[in-house]
């Protein structure tokens, strides 16, 4: 017989027919009940077993973890807490799990600290089962979002010989081997006899490449593994993370904020449509989180609130400048609300001040534009008060930036210029002013790193426990 899946036995179709069902045992109560998840749901089947008919030998062998299938009737619960349940007449334990010592003992209350060191056990817990569920629907809202709008999925390289920018984050590729590099004449490792012929890097994000291709199909977008050696440790930080990177030609940065916000709204309603027990799940786990923590660091809103609350308002579209007087403000006579104090115009926001205005001051999602041009990357578009570019960062609470974009400078001489302005090499990036020589025009584009958003949707609080396998500094055990 063919195993059905628990969220299929679960809408009672297949009420008072035989059924197999193949799980893994989550409890196993009163020697008669085991709480049965495949993975297919959040919730478990309960599972009743026939124990004076079932050899004392294999009742042992229900232990937490253990694979098993079960062949019975699905029928209707008289228990409280589930519709319906298996009445077993046959049980088969598949693969055993030793309750001494399977790693993740539930009743110890296991901390996410603790389980971030069994990723490949931590899945098997319902809050990690709900987040990865809730993980795969929004990859797949990303990708619906814009396939329905009629962007083209472009899949650029992840091994690049482009250094544009933040060279410092970078992880080198190379096939020379590291104990005796060929060298040149005057000592440096000799790139020419690499794989590639040059020195290479894992991508650190799509978008110059990506915008070669909006200027011939109109409008694409990434959506794949990123990387950067980001030396510090902070919840909000992967070495490897995806990143989805939408560029459009012919759209200005009024433009591009309309994309981004539109976007962020449609996959989260999408996700909150597909995944209501998870996240009703999450909810619950975060609520009761929440009871150790004092009134005063309680959230305000529990989860699909909060999610909620994203779909139903604009963000709040302030410029950098307005930014500066509302920090300025909020701080009279300096005192100590913030670490960094800004007093001047043409500062860099740290984290503190990004987290002030959308938590604080605006309570809510904000996209701040207008930046000082000397603070962001070297493509963006010069506004025309030569000292601000049209770059936007979307600013969301709990997180912080969640998107950085902008207009791209779409003109030749005034991009060379910068370039030059900036010691970046001209004849490296060739192709990329190829796109300004031939049939330039006004385009925009902006990264959301998928990790903080899935981050914000399941309201968890840490970027480690939303990936599956986290990359992070000295932590690359799986
Ligand atoms: P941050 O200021 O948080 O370091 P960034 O400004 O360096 O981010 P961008 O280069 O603007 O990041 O990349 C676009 C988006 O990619 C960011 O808004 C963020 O959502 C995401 N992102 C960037 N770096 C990381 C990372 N190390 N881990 C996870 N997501 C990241
Ligand atoms: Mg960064
Ligand atoms: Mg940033
Ligand atoms: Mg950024």
């Amino acid at each position: 017989m063919k195993h059905t899946k628990v969220k299929a036995l679960l809408s009672g179709s297949k009420v008072n027919t035989e059924v197999n069902a193949k799980g893994w045992v989550r409890t196993f109560r009163n020697n008669q009940f085991i709480a049965l998840n495949d993975g297919s749901t959040i919730h478990n089947i309960q599972c009743v077993v026939d124990f004076e008919n079932t050899p004392e030998e294999t009742l042992k062998r229900i232990t937490t973890s253990a694979s098993v299938s079960v062949t019975g009737t699905l029928v209707e619960s008289k228990g409280a807490g589930q519709k319906y349940e298996i009445q077993v007449s046959k049980l088969e334990i598949l693969g055993d799990s030793d309750a001494e010592t399977y790693p993740i003992q539930l009743r110890n209350k296991p901390s996410l600290e603790f389980l971030r060191e069994k990723a490949h056990l931590r899945v098997r817990t319902n809050a990690f089962g709900a987040i990865m569920r809730v993980r795969s629907v929004l990859a797949h809202a990303v990708h619906t979002y814009f396939q329905e709008k009629g962007f083209v999925y472009v899949n650029t390289p992840v091994i690049t010989g482009a250094d544009a920018e933040g060279a410092g984050e970078m992880f080198q590729v190379t096939s020379l081997p590291l104990d005796n590099p060929p060298r040149t004449e005057d000592g440096n490792i000799d790139y020419k006899k690499d794989f590639f012929g040059k020195h290479t890097n894992l991508t650190v994000s799509g978008q110059l490449e990506g915008e070669t291709f909006a200027m011939a199909l109109g409008q694409i977008y990434t959506f794949g593994p990123t990387f950067r050696a980001e030396n510090s440790n902070t919840s909000r930080h992967l070495a490897e993370f995806w990143m989805i990177e939408p560029e459009v030609a012919f759209n200005d940065l009024d433009d591009n904020m309309d994309l981004a916000e539109d976007f962020i709204q449609y996959v989260i309603k999408y996700t909150m449509d597909k995944c209501q027990d998870d996240l009703k799940f999450l909810e619950g786990r975060l609520l009761e989180e929440e009871k150790s923590k004092p009134q005063a660091d309680r959230s305000e809103m529990a989860l699909l609130e909060k999610l909620n609350f994203v779909l139903e308002n604009n963000f709040k579209r302030v410029s950098y400048t307005e930014a500066i007087d509302i920090l300025r403000d909020s701080t009279p006579n300096k005192k100590k609300k913030f670490q960094y104090i800004i007093n001047e115009w043409g500062a860099d926001l740290q984290s503190e001040h990004e987290r002030y205005l959308v938590e604080k001051h605006f309570k809510c999602p904000v996209i701040l534009f207008d930046y000082p041009a000397n603070i962001k990357a070297f493509y963006m578009r010069l506004n025309e008060d030569g000292k601000t570019v049209r770059a936007m960062d979307i600013l969301f609470p709990g997180i912080g930036e969640i998107v950085g974009g902008s207009q791209r400078e779409e003109r030749y001489d005034v991009l060379v210029e910068k370039m030059k302005a900036l010691g970046i090499d001209e004849e490296e990036l060739w192709w990329y002013l190829d796109t300004r020589r031939f049939g330039s025009a006004v385009h925009s584009g902006f990264g959301l790193g998928f990790e903080r958003l899935v981050l914000f949707v399941t309201g968890m609080t840490n970027i480690r426990d939303v990936i599956p396998f986290p990359r992070t500094p000295q932590n690359a055990e799986f």
